[in-house]
């Protein structure tokens, strides 16, 4: 099987939005943008030994592949449309293949995006996808709008993940959640919508909660405080953070993909009507200060969150 016939195998299927004019089978994709909308963009990497583990499943690199994508896009509060798919192999592995391929054409169903173009080369397991997503004019979301008296907020229970990666490297036995946390993550696209018009800054939580809040203090001049008793843990986790009273993990384990945000208070109201149809738990965990700095109270041990290198 040459390069266009696994294309044409695996990665080509029918486009159903009608803003796509060229998809997968030319030179380049073209598609239209709506008259007052802008574009957004994001790209990640996902390696064999460094992002995933090589007895990872097909089905659960193609997952998270996207839905690390998604979750960046929704972090901006833009809608996720197109997305191009640029893959190394080792090998042709017909069962590989169609197992990576299944997932991701479901999971681009459900979440109504285009696999528009790409590339595949033969070299170690190695996943690249650019997302392309839309805005109404100025309205994206930044991490650089924070401002004090604004309450910090996450989505989900924080951790899950970066506890499943301990466990695994510790030799015990992570639980079908927690795998499923670390493994196939779910993109807050729809919360990521709703908040465009009602956070002052946004960012998904991917390198640890500590460093990504600090992403977003630094960029709008700002500090804040947050209580460690107040991050939404699971139930697990929770009893590991009473045993160890080490709040690490949920601090600094990274790979969890909520969304960490600040409202300001007036909003209160409207957030609640806004937010309750996303169907999922959001957490006020502090406040935006004028003192720049993040203050963590409850814990003061050793933190280190992910490093790219
Ligand atoms: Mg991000």
């Amino acid at each position: 099987m040459n390069e266009f016939g696994l294309i044409l195998e695996y990665f080509t299927w029918p486009i159903k939005d009608p803003s796509v004019t060229i998809g997968v089978g030319d030179d380049a994709a073209v598609f239209s943008l709506e008259k007052g909308y802008q574009v957004v963009t994001t790209t990640d990497t996902l390696t064999e030994g460094i992002h995933f583990s090589a007895n990872t499943s097909a089905k659960d690199i193609a997952q998270k592949s996207l839905a690390v994508n998604l979750s960046d896009v929704a972090a901006m509060g833009a809608k996720p449309k197109y997305f191009t798919l640029a893959i190394s192999l080792p090998k042709i592995d017909k069962s590989w293949l169609k197992e990576f391929s299944d997932s991701l054409r479901h999971l681009s169903e459900q979440y109504e995006v285009s696999l528009v173009g790409g590339d595949t080369t033969n070299g170690p397991l190695s996943i690249t996808i650019t997302m392309i997503g839309t805005i109404e004019s100025s309205k994206a979301l930044t991490r650089s709008g924070a401002r004090p008296g604004d309450g910090v907020y996450v989505s989900g229970t924080i951790g899950d993940a970066g506890f499943c990666f301990w466990k695994l490297t510790n030799g015990i036995v992570p639980s079908s959640y927690e795998l499923k946390r670390l493994n196939c993550p779910i993109p807050r696209v729809e919360l990521g919508l709703a908040l465009k018009n009602l956070a002052s800054a946004c960012i998904d939580v991917s390198d640890g909660l500590e460093q990504d809040l600090s992403h977003i203090l630094k960029s709008s001049s700002v500090g804040a405080i947050i209580e460690v008793e107040k991050i939404p843990v699971s139930e697990a986790l929770h009893i590991h953070i009473e045993d160890t009273n080490d709040w690490t993990i949920p601090l600094c384990g990274g790979d969890d993909y909520e969304l960490c945000f600040t409202i300001p208070e007036g909003n209160k109201e409207l957030f609640k009507k806004v937010l309750e149809p996303c169907n999922v738990n959001i957490t006020r965990i502090g406040v935006v200060t004028e003192s720049l700095g993040l203050q963590i109270e409850g814990f003061d041990g050793p933190r280190s969150s992910y490093q790219h290198f």
